[in-house]
């Protein structure tokens, strides 16, 4: 034959379910859309259908309008609202169902019986070829969301992000009494080991303390950049005094770090200052972060390398 097998994007085979009654139907369709190098799979009813699409990815669903038990529109129905996978129906000219009430439920195409293999080849290649399209731009707009949250150099939340989630947590504290806690922190004399080894040795500081603040956090804790050198992250369902506990295992992780700039010589260790602060709904947000902007000028002032919680 020498037909190119039909495949997705990742060089895997396109799957097909052909759904119809008639066993003769059934199996002559599926020889020749195997033959054009898709996946086939049959069902004599929906329920066998539905049954196989519970475990099995599947492309396209074509399927016959008339079967015994529910039909081919409420398959195509309950199809579209639980799965991911396209729907062709078929039915005869005379038959009770139209166009519209197919597409109504979704369907993405339509073909008379008896079918015409070929016309339906056309327009199983058509579905696919839309289906690839929709699937590539819904990967595009997820792919633009997530860069337009994340920190180019060091790949935690952005500040933008930052803001989001915080009037997020806030209104939860709010709403339902939860607690938050902020930490902002900020690496002390950054400047002295940029000016001293240049700005790339800084990045790769930056990178590596990012990972480290990471790596003492919960699941549902999140860390952003908040500038230059400063982080910051927020501790969901957390009250102050395990917020400070946090905080100072990540002050001790970063001062465990050693980093070696020039090859021969020792190495340079970065000591961090953090300010910590709790939520009191329902404070304005600028002012949350106020109070904790002012520990860590707290800490800064204190001699660095510490953690402060303002009282009151
Ligand atoms: P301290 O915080 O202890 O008061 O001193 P510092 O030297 O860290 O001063 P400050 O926080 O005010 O300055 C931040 C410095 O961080 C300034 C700049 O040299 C450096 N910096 C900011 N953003 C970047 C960046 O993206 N890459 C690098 N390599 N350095 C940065
Ligand atoms: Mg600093």
């Amino acid at each position: 034959m020498g037909e190119v097998a039909e495949q997705n994007g990742n060089g895997i085979p396109r799957t097909v379910l052909i759904v119809d009654d008639d066993e003769a139907i059934r199996e002559a369709m599926h020889e020749f859309i195997e033959r054009f190098g898709f996946m086939v799979n049959e069902a004599a009813s929906a329920e066998e259908a539905l049954d196989m699409l519970r475990t099995a990815v599947v492309d396209v669903v074509v399927t016959d309008i008339m079967l015994p038990g529910k039909d081919g529109l409420n398959l195509t129905d309950e199809v579209r609202r639980r799965y991911d996978s396209d729907v062709i129906v078929m039915t005869g000219y005379s038959g009770n169902y139209s166009y519209e009430e197919a597409i109504n439920k979704g369907a993405s195409d339509f073909v008379f019986k008896p079918v015409r293999f070929e016309e339906l080849l056309l327009r199983l290649k058509r579905v696919l070829r839309e289906r690839g399209l929709r699937q590539e731009r819904d990967r595009v707009v997820k792919e633009l969301k997530t860069l337009a949250i994340t920190d180019g150099l060091t790949q935690l939340y952005n500040s933008r992000h930052f803001y989001i989630q915080l009037e997020v947590e806030a209104g939860r504290c709010t709403r339902y009494n939860h607690s938050l806690t902020l930490l902002l922190m900020d690496i002390d004399h950054f400047k002295n080991y940029n000016d001293a080894y240049g700005h790339l040795e800084g990045d790769k500081v930056l990178v590596r303390l990012s990972r480290i603040i990471k790596s003492c956090l919960r699941q549902m804790d999140s860390a952003f950049r908040y500038g230059g050198d400063e982080f910051t992250v927020l501790l969901p369902e957390t009250r102050v005094e395990e917020g400070k506990t946090v905080a100072y295992r990540i002050k001790e992780a970063v001062r465990a770090q050693n980093f070696f700039p020039l090859p021969d010589e020792k190495a340079v260790n970065f000591t961090i200052s953090i300010g910590v602060a709790q939520y009191k709904a329902p404070e304005e947000i600028a002012s949350f972060i106020q109070r904790a902007d002012r520990a860590m000028y707290a800490s800064k002032q204190e001699g660095r390398n510490r953690v402060s919680i303002l009282v009151a």
